[in-house]
């Protein structure tokens, strides 16, 4: 079974919530923590980074300028916009280039190859017991997320229970880790802002087909502007988590709540019982 954890934006506290109820789920069996918010990672505030990596690397095409006849044969295939060819000039924009190799196969002079250029890398630790976490993070001035998320979910395949902490707003990172997900929990507050984005979010998951529900955070009792959207949206409000000083801190500090507030354990028990319903998982 595999949850996600996720927001239409970053700071409503998905974090907090992946990485507190993957220490309550650990109590009771082994759980693989996925962090897919690989341009900005930040589960190692509440677990040690992990030491072991492995690189994560695409194809990049390389150009032999004696061979190409400039046809543009594969400026016209690439969809990416990577490669302009004019009449005796090539243009190779490698950071526009998704690394399909597709340019390689059409060029009728062999005159692409293609080398594998390191994007990113994938770090792997057991900072708890019970609790494996599988960290995908992205090189700087990077931009293909996408395939980074892939290689980081690559790694969890095949494990019982794996809940990934979701990159941020709605665009392709959040649909590469939501498909195929069973379940997916979005994290927002009670804010106007707070509901504009969760409508977004809760959009790409209707689309997906991936069940959802809401977790309200930051409470101070007056969350009608986010029930009402899920009373509209039939999205279920699986657990409130209040504004609290003392959770502020504790979670600012790297703390996780729940190792020291037995009231808020509880429900993030709760809160799995209830995504495992929704998922249909026993
Ligand atoms: S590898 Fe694919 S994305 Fe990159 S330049 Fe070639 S066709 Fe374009
Ligand atoms: S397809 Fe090959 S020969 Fe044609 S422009 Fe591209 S690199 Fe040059």
């Amino acid at each position: 079974m595999r949850l996600v954890v996720a927001s239409g934006k970053g700071g409503t506290g998905k974090t907090l919530v992946a990485a507190n109820l993957a220490a309550v789920i650990s109590l009771e069996r082994e759980v693989v923590l996925a962090d897919c918010d690989v341009e900005e990672p930040n589960l190692h505030l509440f677990f040690p980074a992990g030491e072991k990596t492995l690189p994560v690397m695409t194809d990049v095409p390389v150009f032999d300028s004696s061979r190409c006849t400039h046809c543009g044969k594969c400026a016209d295939f690439c969809q990416y916009g990577a490669i302009v060819v004019l009449k005796e000039r090539f243009m190779f924009f490698p950071e526009m280039c998704h690394g399909c190799g597709g340019c390689e196969l059409v060029c009728p002079e062999g005159a692409i190859i293609l080398q594998k250029r390191p994007l990113g890398h994938v770090a792997f630790s057991r900072p708890r017991p019970g609790v494996i976490l599988i960290s995908g993070v992205m090189n700087e001035r990077e931009v293909m997320s996408p395939h980074v998320i892939r290689e980081t979910l690559n790694y969890t395949s095949g494990h019982p229970v794996v809940i990934c902490d979701a990159p941020p707003g709605t665009a392709c990172p959040l649909v590469e880790t939501l498909e195929g997900a069973d379940a997916c929990i979005f994290v927002t507050e009670p804010t106007p802002f707070g509901r504009h984005d969760l409508a977004l979010a809760a959009g790409v998951a209707e689309v997906l087909g991936v069940p959802a529900g809401v977790v309200i955070n930051r409470s101070m009792g007056e969350d009608e502007i986010i029930l009402d959207f899920c009373r509209s949206r039939n999205l279920p409000v699986f657990m409130t988590i209040p504004f609290d000083r003392g959770i502020a801190e504790t979670a600012n500090g790297g703390q996780l709540v729940t190792d020291g507030m037995p009231e808020l354990s509880a429900q993030f028990k709760e809160l799995f019982g209830k995504v495992c319903y929704l998922a249909g998982v026993k």
